[in-house]
């Protein structure tokens, strides 16, 4: 079995998308999580293709945020759109991202996607609370490539 498919299990999976219903159900932004198996490039930069490549530059105000993963690797990049980053404070990714390592060096992968998922919901929240019109902009579903 390839790292990709043992990285989480499918029960693992669900909290997760279940996650990012839960933070989407306060806010319109738009919350995404991919993960690949390992990249030659530069982790940031191929962050911002995927990010293209999942059009999540798409919405309509501009406040999507991918979790990107390259698990073998042990690499992620947590990347908001500018209509997101324009608001929030310039250490809340990197703020983020510290608290879910503390979770990934102990192995909890699923929690400590959870958890920075819920945090990214709450502050997106702030910003951009829900709409009675909202729609569901982008696929709250894990996408993978290996
Ligand atoms: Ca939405
Ligand atoms: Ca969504």
């Amino acid at each position: 079995m390839s790292k990709i498919e043992s990285f989480l299990t499918s029960k693992d999976e669900e909290g997760i998308v279940s996650a990012i219903k839960e933070a989407e159900k306060n806010t319109s932004g738009e919350i995404r999580v991919h993960i690949e198996a390992h990249t030659d490039d530069d982790h940031y930069e191929h962050a911002l293709n995927i990010f293209g490549e999942l059009k999540m530059h798409e919405t309509e105000l501009r406040n999507g945020v991918l979790f990107y993963l390259a698990v073998n690797d042990h690499k992620f990049v947590i990347l908001g759109d500018q209509g997101i980053n324009d608001k929030v404070a310039d250490d809340f990714w990197d703020e983020t991202k510290e608290m879910m390592e503390v979770y990934f060096r102990k192995g909890e992968f699923k929690k400590g996607l959870v958890d920075g998922i819920l945090k990214a919901g709450n502050e997106l929240k702030t910003h951009f609370p829900h709409q009675a019109d909202d729609t569901d902009e982008l696929s709250n579903e894990i996408s993978k490539s290996s």
